[in-house]
């Protein structure tokens, strides 16, 4: 019998380039930043840049920068990446949405790529060279979309892991390939407690909007993390540290986890 040929479309793969570098409008205006009060403090804070050119970056990031529709730097983003490229810790406070996620990825994807980082492939144990870690799945998606934008046609792997996909799936994930480590506080320390991501590679820790999480309660999980076996030392390591605001606990959080020379860099504030 014939009936109407039934045509499967499968959706488009989440991986398709389209999707990858869709952006909606922020409603941010960033040339109102250009006057933005910036301050920088600790030894031999490396000179900002002005534009993203001056950023050192490899073909394939500049051309997803330039993907992504930015243009030129916001000043999280011409203070931070010179930075974080010269190797120095950083304790920096600035608002969500002043473009810290930029700030912190470039850089560090830079570096990778300059080092020639092993293409990412399955294996039972992952050993990242970056950990980032932010308070809430949304925050964390957002990076990890940032993320997998920025490592667009490398051979750099994003992963995100957080609490409420399933377990099972998120394991998976994170054993097909795991350059970038993005997740929740838990949801990291019950990978990395289970075996399936060793640290012995780390090379970049990441805590974002550390206020809140502190507020959140996460303070003993980021001490556990960074107390994790293997973990590599404050020397053996970056360690970049973001937050809206500077209070006492956050200030002792730096002085425990950031280099003594750390650079601190506040935005806006
Ligand atoms: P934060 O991490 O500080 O919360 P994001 O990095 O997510 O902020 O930036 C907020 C939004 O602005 C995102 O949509 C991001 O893609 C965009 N954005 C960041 N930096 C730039 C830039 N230099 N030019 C244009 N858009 C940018």
């Amino acid at each position: 019998p014939k009936g109407p040929k039934v045509v499967y479309v499968p959706p488009p793969p989440p991986e398709e380039e389209s999707s990858i570098f869709s952006h909606y409008a922020t409603g941010i205006n960033f040339d109102k930043y250009d006057d933005i009060l910036v301050d920088v403090s600790g030894s031999n804070p490396p000179k900002a840049i002005m534009t993203f050119d001056e950023a050192g970056l490899c073909e394939s990031l500049r051309k997803n920068v330039t993907k992504s529709g930015y243009v030129k730097p916001t000043p999280v983003q011409k203070h931070g990446i010179p930075i974080i490229s010269a190797g120095r810790d950083l304790m920096a406070c600035a608002q969500t949405g002043s473009g810290k996620t930029a700030a912190f990825l470039l850089p560090i994807l830079q570096r990778l790529m300059a080092d020639g980082v092993a293409a990412s492939k399955f294996s039972e144990v992952q050993e990242p060279e970056v950990i980032i870690v932010a308070p809430t799945r949304e925050l964390i998606n957002q990076i990890y979309l940032e993320a997998r934008k920025f490592a667009y046609g490398t051979c750099v792997r994003p992963v995100v892991v957080y609490g409420g996909i399933n377990t099972g799936y998120t394991i998976r994930e994170v054993l097909k390939g795991c350059n970038i480590l993005c997740g929740t506080p838990g949801r990291l320390l019950d990978i990395i407690g289970r075996g399936k991501v060793g640290l012995s590679k780390l090379r970049y820790l990441v805590l974002d909007e550390a206020d809140r999480m502190l507020d959140m309660g996460f303070e003993p999980d980021m001490r556990k993390l960074v107390g994790s076996p293997g973990m590599p030392s404050k020397e053996d390591r970056q360690t970049l540290m973001f937050s809206a605001t500077y209070p006492e606990d956050i200030q002792r959080m730096a002085a425990d986890f950031l280099k003594v020379d750390y650079i601190f860099l506040a935005v806006g504030v």
